[in-house]
């Protein structure tokens, strides 16, 4: 089975939230409440307390640096429009997109409007305008799409699209398909839909694992926060690293690109 691992970029800076969304102050209420039921540790609930002073919230160096050490071709989804706590602008992320590019990975949109085809197009046209080149493919932020989404995104030009998932279950069990002529590849696993520990992250993520393999699933997709690679999210930045461990181990798996994917896809039909 094929591994596709991107990062959807929610978070830039500190000063992203400062009067601008309620991200901190539902932060300070979820992880008070979360250290009282004892899901996290009094030390990630300070931790996470604290970020909202820190200059970066995001953690793409490090996790570019882990991707690296395992080879992992990874996909960074950028917002060029705010909304639902992804609140930076596109002039605050031109530096770290290009930066991104350069180190290699591909980067796409993360977008904000999902259900009006000119939205869509705009923050496409956004991208180009900001980062100098064509993004490879967008992800809804929220994994938002209704019946038309995909048939915009391919109209807008774009080669797939990464957001389709179920909510109900925590994610999609589905092979890629296409939509005119672009992919749609199906979310198979998404770290914030996980139980936050470790251990049982670990358990779901194996059954699932399992699951796509009695259902004959060819590629597999992960979602992983950048944000989370850090001590304040201690458990979730412990099961990345132990995912690509494990997948790197496991001869039966290997990590590809959307782009390599498109490719053998493209290439069978
Ligand atoms: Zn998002």
């Amino acid at each position: 089975m094929k591994v596709i691992i991107s990062h959807d970029v929610d978070h830039l800076f500190g000063k992203d939230h400062w009067f601008r969304d309620l991200i901190y102050p539902k932060l300070w209420v979820r992880s008070a409440l979360e250290a009282l039921k004892s899901e996290i540790s009094w030390r990630e609930c300070l931790l996470r307390f604290l970020s909202c002073f820190q200059k970066e919230r995001h953690r793409l160096g490090q996790v570019m640096a882990i991707d690296r050490q395992y080879g992992v071709p990874s996909t960074f989804f950028f917002g060029m429009e705010q909304g639902l706590g992804m609140s930076y602008y596109p002039h605050e992320a031109e530096q770290i997109v290009r930066e991104v590019r350069e180190r290699g990975f591909d980067v796409g949109v993360h977008g904000i409007c999902y259900d009006e085809a000119e939205g869509i197009r705009k923050e496409r046209e956004r991208f180009e305008q900001t980062a100098g080149f064509a993004p490879c493919g967008i992800r809804m932020h929220y994994v938002r799409f209704d019946q038309n989404t995909f048939r915009y995104e391919d109209a807008a030009g774009y080669r797939f699209d990464a957001t389709e998932f179920d909510k109900q279950t925590g994610g999609s069990i589905k092979q890629p398909y296409k939509v005119g002529a672009m992919w749609e590849f199906p979310l198979t696993i998404m770290d914030v839909y996980l139980p936050q520990r470790f251990e049982e992250a670990r358990r779901e993520t194996l059954q699932k694992l399992e699951a796509c393999k009695t259902a004959g699933i060819d590629y597999i997709s992960v979602l992983f926060h950048d944000y989370q690679f850090d001590p304040a999210y201690s458990d979730m930045s412990r099961w990345y690293a132990w995912l690509l461990e494990y997948l790197a181990n496991d001869e039966a798996y290997s990590f590809v690109s959307f782009e390599d994917a498109i490719r053998e896809l493209e290439a069978k039909e």
